[in-house]
């Protein structure tokens, strides 16, 4: 079924990057695992899964560690925290994950920097903006996004490798398009600042609205129910 699903999904994304003319092997499916087993994890590396989601740092911890040592494709995975970070889990979440998806202030960004450095690492990491402005979501007012990325210039063991959005729940994935064309309109203003000088990806898109994510400029899509339901 894990297989089917994601053959589906790998069919969606590249009927949608055929419009947009874009290269489906350009577009990063992140497995969004909570809750879900190891056993379901370790059956989505084995179909091709790359990259692996987590939005609890502990149940990361504990789900990396059976893998560890059970799975020698481990070491081929990366690991993402899609989740909002505390700063208490700073340090376990700097040990496993390779993408942060959810750094939201400058103070946490701060903690991140201060770890990585004592591991001697640089971190990736993408700043969580609140497109929708809803008083339940995480994430950076769009309009603080760019003070932000000034503060963080002088970090060194940080790397801003782009922003990442959650859309509302909506019914029609439509509707949840103006978010993600709000973040990418939003990269291309940071982008034409040249306040960076590569590229920043976008993390946005989820089972019910990849497709229109992708459509307004997706680098990567985070799935769960679509590869595992
Ligand atoms: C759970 C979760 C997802 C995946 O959600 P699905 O609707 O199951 O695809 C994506 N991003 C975040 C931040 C999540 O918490």
């Amino acid at each position: 079924m894990l297989k089917a699903n994601l053959c589906g999904i790998r069919e969606r994304i590249a009927s949608v990057c055929s419009k947009i003319n874009r290269e489906p092997e350009s577009i990063t499916i992140v497995a969004v695992c909570k809750n879900r087993t190891v056993e379901e994890i370790r059956e989505a590396i084995a179909v091709g899964i790359t990259d692996i989601g987590e939005n609890k740092v502990q149940e990361a911890i504990a789900k990396y560690n059976k893998l560890s040592a059970v799975s020698c494709q481990l070491s081929a995975s990366k690991w993402h925290m899609v989740g909002h970070l505390q700063s208490n889990k700073v340090k376990q979440a700097v040990k496993i994950f390779d993408l942060i998806h959810s750094v939201d202030s400058l103070k946490l960004a701060e903690g991140i920097n201060r770890q990585a450095e004592s591991f001697a690492k640089v971190q990736d990491i993408l700043l969580e903006v609140n497109t929708s402005g809803e008083a339940s979501k995480y994430g950076l007012r769009p309009q603080e996004t760019i003070g932000v990325i000034k503060g963080l210039a002088g970090f060194k063991n940080l790397n801003i490798k782009g922003l990442m959005t959650i859309a509302p729940i909506v019914d029609n994935p439509e509707d949840a398009r103006p978010y993600f064309k709000s973040l990418r309109e939003l990269r291309d203003k940071i982008n034409n600042l040249r306040l960076i000088t590569y590229d920043l990806q976008l993390s946005m898109g989820m089972s019910d609205d990849f497709e229109a994510a992708i459509e307004e400029g997706a680098d990567i899509v985070r799935l769960g129910r679509a590869i595992f339901e």
